[in-house]
C-alpha cells in the first residue's frame, strides 16, 4: 500500500489527503479511526503566527497517526474565534456553522466505515461546539486538547509555570519554532504581559472571553497573561515529542473505549 502517485517526499501515508481512494479503504479496514485536527486562525499576540493553533494541532495529529497507525483528515483551521475579531488577520465563524461543518466531515467519514473520530485541538473555543455535534454524530466523536497530557504538561509547568497564560503561550509558540525554526523575539514581545488572577483562568476556560473590543482593550497586544518570548525551538521539539506520545495514549483510550483495535 503506498500513496503510488506521489514523489516519496510528498506521500505521507497517514495523510487522507496524500492517498488514493484504494489505499484509504485498505487503511480504513486495518484501522478505522480518523483523526481531525481542529485549529483557528487568529492573532496570536506580537510574535506568534495566525496559523499557531492550526499548525500545533495538525503536526501533533500526524506524528500521533504514524505512532497508532491511524489516518489525519484534512485541518480545520476555519473555527470560532470572536473575541479576537479587534485583531488584524482573525477570521472567525459561528460556532453552529463549525459544529454543523464538523457533524458532516463526521458523517462523510462515517459513510466509508469509519467507526469513530477524535478531534486533535489546539483552540479553547472549539470544544463547546465539538461536544454539542457529538451528541448527534452517526459515530462516536471525541475531543483532546495536545496541552492535556502529562508529559506535555509536565514540560509546561517546568518552563514556563504561571508565564504560560491563556493565549499566545509559550508552549504553542515554541512548537511553531521547533515546525518552522526559531526567531527574534520582536521588542513588542520581551516585556511579560499582565499576569493572570487564577479568578481570571477559571472563568475564562475554553475560551469564554467577552466581545472583541473589550478583549483587545484588556489585552491590547494579544497575549492573555502568556509571556511568548519564553519560546525557544529546542523546548517546541520537547514539547511535540510529549505531545505526541500523550496523544498517541490518548488514541489508544479512546479506540479501547469505542471497541476499535489499532494495528499499532
Ligand atoms: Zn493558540
Amino acid at each position: 500500500m503506498a500513496a503510488v502517485q506521489l514523489s516519496e517526499r510528498a506521500a505521507d501515508e497517514c495523510r487522507l489527503a496524500h492517498l488514493t481512494h484504494g489505499a484509504v479503504a485498505e487503511k480504513l479496514r486495518a484501522a478505522p479511526i480518523v483523526l481531525l485536527p481542529t485549529g483557528s486562525t487568529e492573532q496570536h499576540g506580537p510574535m506568534g503566527l495566525i496559523g499557531t493553533d492550526a499548525f500545533c494541532a495538525e503536526a501533533i495529529a500526524v506524528a500521533a497517526a504514524r505512532a497508532t497507525g491511524v489516518l489525519v483528515a484534512p485541518t480545520l483551521a476555519l473555527t470560532p474565534a470572536p473575541f479576537n475579531m479587534g485583531f488584524a488577520g482573525t477570521i472567525s465563524i459561528s460556532p453552529a456553522l463549525f459544529g454543523a461543518l464538523v457533524g458532516e466531515v463526521v458523517g462523510s467519514l462515517a459513510a466509508h466505515g469509519v467507526r469513530a473520530v477524535l478531534a486533535i485541538n489546539g483552540h479553547g473555543a472549539n470544544l463547546e461546539p465539538v461536544r454539542t455535534v457529538a451528541a448527534n454524530t452517526p459515530i462516536p466523536l471525541g475531543i483532546s486538547s495536545w496541552w492535556d497530557g502529562p508529559a506535555v504538561n509536565a514540560i509546561r509547568t517546568r518552563h514556563f509555570g504561571a508565564w504560560e497564560g491563556m493565549h499566545a503561550t509559550p508552549s504553542e509558540i515554541a512548537l511553531t519554532m521547533a515546525m518552522f525554526g526559531e526567531w527574534a523575539v520582536p521588542d513588542a514581545a520581551r516585556t511579560p504581559p499582565e499576569k493572570l488572577t487564577p479568578q481570571f483562568i477559571a472563568a475564562h476556560a475554553g475560551d469564554r472571553h467577552g466581545p472583541p473590543d473589550e478583549h483587545r482593550a484588556q489585552f491590547p497586544d494579544g497575549r492573555v497573561g502568556s509571556h511568548s518570548a519564553l519560546a525557544t525551538a529546542a523546548l517546541g521539539a520537547a514539547l511535540m515529542e510529549a505531545a505526541a506520545a500523550d496523544m498517541a495514549a490518548a488514541i489508544r483510550r479512546f479506540a479501547r473505549d469505542n471497541a476499535v483495535t489499532l494495528p499499532r
